[in-house]
């Protein structure tokens, strides 16, 4: 009889890919997708452990699923990825839910098809792997079976080496090991000879790329230059270390989206040194003002935290101040979550109820900035690459421009195509419009 198998992804990007290369694995040991958590015979937890809220919703559905062990009691569980490769969690996994057979930490999914089959064949009732080493050899050619329609991603690099005083993830990622430039043509290459039209360069900091002499820059100089129709993004990158020459490649290669993602954390520069962000509001800024004079359209996105330990209504007022400043196409807005084992963890940490009306406060500006950039669109002719059908109306598509904006667009066309399409109104951050040829 078939094995299924079904992934539980939480947290970012990196996560998402690695859950299409855990399909790829268990693909590879005879097990297709179920269609819901009930009927799979392999449940796997790929988790994410950057805020302790997360945290706590994958600990309550680990354990909801001892339920469908009664029915089948050879169902394997699988819990992999950053929560397990906190120092300690693996022993808590195993304590708390005794019925979970296989933890992984993040370095080690390519052992994810022996742990299976030993579990599968009894030589172990359970497969714990959870090494401490901080630089892990990557290894490539693991099978991937990729979810994401028109878009592939690929990783460039992994872990990160910068500690960041609030993030755990150089903890649990290790610090960073660039890929041979080589394999990430090659496998680009081979994507778009697959058909896919857009490719996401992945890494928690990409613009420290290091292969030998060569640089982020020259990766993306190298993918441009690949013949074909298609798209490249990239995130995410490091205002320490993104450069006017990343800026430049951008410009003068067409098919590099004018779209850059530019987490910045904090408008106060008080805040920012006590996060180990190791550049300042003025340096920001400055980046922000020559992406503008060189590339006007570009869409600019961030990440932002609210309530981080000893952030006074002033140092608040900073961030406020340069989300107005800088006019964020979007941001992925936060409330900071103190994570055991960083430093920030240990500072004076503020009510929740401070917090609370921060990132309330921060949200509604954000929505008026999003919802006011949107407007400028109307009236626009856009290049969309289709990405989908729309959910609920028929005739409908949706798509990203250049610029990351999702359109909505009536029409006929094919998914996978670029077309033309002229905006003609917004919802706040959505366009929508009419194909246009
Ligand atoms: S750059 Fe900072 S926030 Fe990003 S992964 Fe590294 S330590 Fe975490």
């Amino acid at each position: 009889m078939n094995k299924l198998y079904y992934i539980n992804t939480y947290g970012c990007q990196m996560n998402v890919h690695e859950s299409e290369k855990i399909a790829g694995i268990l693909r590879e040991c005879g097990y297709s997708e179920a269609a819901t958590e009930e009927e799979a015979d392999l449940i796997v937890f790929n988790t994410c452990c950057i805020r302790d809220t997360a945290e706590k919703k994958i600990f309550g559905n680990i354990g909801d699923v001892k339920k469908y062990k009664k029915n089948n009691p050879s169902l394997i569980v699988a819990v992999v990825g950053c929560m397990s490769q906190q120092s300690g969690y693996s022993e808590k996994i195993k304590k708390s839910y005794p019925f979970v057979n296989i933890v992984l930490g993040t370095s080690n999914l390519p052992e994810l098809a022996e742990a299976v089959k030993n579990v599968e064949s009894k030589l172990n009732k359970s497969f714990i792997s959870v090494p401490c080493n901080e630089r892990p050899q990557i290894k490539e050619d693991i099978p991937v079976y990729r979810t994401s329609g028109t878009n592939a991603w690929v990783n460039i690099m992994y872990g990160c080496d910068n500690f960041c005083s609030y993030c755990i993830v150089p903890y649990v990622r290790g610090r960073e090991r660039s890929r041979d430039i080589e394999n990430i043509t090659d496998e680009i290459k081979s994507l778009l000879d697959e058909g896919y039209k857009e490719i996401t360069l992945l890494g928690q900091n990409v613009d420290s790329y290091r292969f030998e002499n060569f640089r982020f820059v020259d990766i993306l100089e190298r993918i441009a230059r690949i013949e074909g129709k298609f798209r490249v993004r990239f995130m995410s990158s490091h205002p320490k270390d993104f450069n006017s020459e990343v800026i430049d490649v951008i410009r003068s290669c067409p098919n590099i989206c004018n779209n850059i993602h530019l987490p910045v954390q904090s408008g106060s520069d008080r805040i920012l040194s006590l996060m180990n962000r190791r550049y300042t509001r003025a340096q920001y800024l400055d980046i922000i003002s020559e992406i503008r004079e060189k590339i006007p359209d570009c869409g600019i996105t961030t990440d932002i935290m609210t309530g981080f330990p000893t952030e006074t209504e002033e140092d608040f007022a900073d961030t406020l101040d340069l989300v107005k400043k800088v006019g964020f196409s979007n941001a992925f807005t936060f409330v900071y979550s103190p994570r055991k084992g960083t430093v920030a963890a240990e500072m004076e940490q503020l009510p929740s109820e401070v917090k609370k009306r921060r990132i309330t406060e921060l949200v509604n500006l954000q929505n008026e900035i999003t919802k006011r950039l949107s407007l400028d669109y109307i009236g626009k002719t856009e290049e969309v690459l289709v990405e989908d059908r729309h959910p609920k109306l028929k005739n409908h598509y949706c798509g990203r421009t250049d610029s990351g904006r999702l359109v909505n667009f009536s029409g006929e066309c094919a998914i996978g195509e670029f077309v033309k399409v002229k905006v003609t109104s917004s919802k706040s951050a959505s366009l929508w419009g009419e194909y246009d040829g």
